[in-house]
């Protein structure tokens, strides 16, 4: 069997890889369990050290990277270096911070009590094409320094990254096994699952291969990390800084055009500001310039798979036929999507209940700053949301009353290698980054000494 990659902007295939064999990936997997019981007892320096040196090979080839990046899923070039250098500053992070984060805990007891934190195997990611690169750093740049091992699933359409990734470990002297792409199918993925080597599973994708995923998770006592799809609510008060939040709105629905689980959806606005935002929002978007990810001055590409694309393109037709208003955009060729910007969107239309997974964004008009939070969490997801008021008093209340793993006001959403991420509801559970992050894949020992 063979994946293809296929370039969303040309429609040229790029490459083709083939799909290992049963045999092939027992090899692999003999290879991740003998380079644990090396790699798990080496110390924090040694380990800082590769990583320190993966992040240099990661800057340095930065735009070499960013190119197969753009080439394989189509984001704009400066997006894809950008990606890169923040996969190199996660690296950074976790090299100097790690040692300091699973340090030991004491408690206060008669005797000597404590918390240690001992490796337990290989992490096995089941990974998204959207951020090929920093999907990737996010959960391995941990694992593998709290002295882990790792098992990559790519998604099909961006194996030429991942197999950049492993050769970035290897040249920067981490033994053979410590990180590996495995090129598999999914009637593969429980066998791996089922390993007694394999301590644990991190997805980011969709509900559904979620849900598939846990389940199988669930059956094998495997410890899992979700982190799912979200329909991120952006909410816009009556005293926020309009043109701001318009200027956000724009970067949060739009950057990538569109494909990030963390991108703003629903732009749930208070009915006293919502046509003048509303009139900013669409004079942003117009002036977004589509085109060739590769070319100066181009602000979106295409969408990364044709299938994305139409299926975007059915949920905004539905949409339409519900009642909403179409403000501008809607048209689509090929994997190529205008930036859209839909009104009068309510709680019935499949723009508000299912994820819209491209540059399609929805304006809810609310009462007021608590029907506008009523609205936030009638809903299945629960990943992030933006509040924009200048009340930050008010706004730290609201805050609370949000439904999801992660709130900003008056802010972009982003995910930061310092700050713990993850979502609640159907976005998921568990948490990426942080020193909560790393100590997913864990055997929190409690250890007594009398
Ligand atoms: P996807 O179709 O779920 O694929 C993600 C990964 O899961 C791919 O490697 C895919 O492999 C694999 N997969 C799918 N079904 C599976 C199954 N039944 N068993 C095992 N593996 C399975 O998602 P996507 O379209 O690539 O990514 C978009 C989704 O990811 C959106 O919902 C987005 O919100 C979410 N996401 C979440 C986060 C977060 O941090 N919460 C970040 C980024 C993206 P195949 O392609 O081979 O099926």
């Amino acid at each position: 069997m063979i994946f293809k990659s296929i370039n969303p902007f040309s429609q040229e295939v790029i490459a083709e890889h083939e799909v290992l064999t049963n045999a092939q990936l027992n090899q692999k997997l003999q290879l991740s369990e003998n380079a644990f019981k090396n790699w798990s007892k080496t110390s924090f320096q040694e380990r800082a050290d590769k990583m320190l040196k993966l992040a240099n090979i990661l800057r340095v080839n930065k735009e070499k990277f960013g190119l197969l990046i753009t080439n394989e899923m189509g984001k704009i070039i400066s997006e894809s270096i950008a990606e890169v250098e923040k996969s190199a500053g996660n690296c950074d992070f976790y090299a100097e911070h790690a040692a300091e984060m699973l340090k030991d805990e004491y408690y206060d007891t008669s005797f000597k009590s404590m918390s240690v934190y001992d490796p337990m195997g290989a992490v096995f990611a089941i990974m998204p094409w959207n951020y090929p690169f920093w999907q990737v750093l996010r959960y391995a740049a941990p694992a593998i320094m709290a002295g882990n091992v790792t098992l990559l699933k790519h998604a099909p359409n961006v194996i030429g990254c991942a197999k950049a990734i492993e050769s970035a470990f290897l040249e920067a002297g981490f033994p053979e096994g410590v990180f590996q792409e495995i090129t598999i199918d999914i009637p593969q993925v429980e066998s791996v699952i089922a390993l007694n080597s394999v301590c644990g599973i991190t997805l980011t994708g969709s509900e559904l291969a979620g849900s598939s995923v846990a389940a199988l998770a669930g059956k094998h006592i495997k410890k899992s990390v979700m982190e799912l799809g979200g329909s991120d609510a952006f909410i816009v008060l009556n005293d926020a800084d309009l043109e701001k939040a318009a200027t956000v709105a724009t970067q949060s629905r739009m950057l990538n055009a569109g494909q990030a689980c963390i991108c703003a959806k629903r732009f749930i606005v208070t009915e006293k500001v919502a046509d003048e935002f509303a009139a900013l929002f669409m004079q942003k978007v117009q002036l977004l310039q589509q085109g060739n990810p590769l070319q100066q001055g181009i602000q979106m590409g295409p969408l990364a798979r044709l299938d994305l694309a139409e299926k975007l393109e059915a949920q905004l037709a539905k949409s339409l036929q519900q009642g909403a208003k179409l403000l501008v955009g809607g048209e689509r060729e090929n994997c190529n999507f205008q930036p859209t910007l839909i009104d009068f969107v309510d709680s019935n239309n499949v723009a508000f209940q299912e994820e819209t997974f491209g540059p399609l964004a929805t304006i809810i008009r609310a009462k007021d700053a608590n029907d506008a939070v009523a609205i936030a969490n009638n809903h299945r997801y629960g990943l992030a949301a933006a509040i924009w008021t200048e009340d930050r008093e008010n706004a730290y209340q609201l805050s609370r009353e949000i439904e999801a793993g992660n709130v900003f006001v008056n802010s972009l959403v982003r995910s930061d290698s310092r700050v713990p991420f993850g979502g609640i509801k159907k976005s998921g559970y568990g948490r990426e980054l942080g020193a909560i992050g790393i100590k997913e894949f864990m055997n929190m020992k409690s250890l007594v000494i009398e």
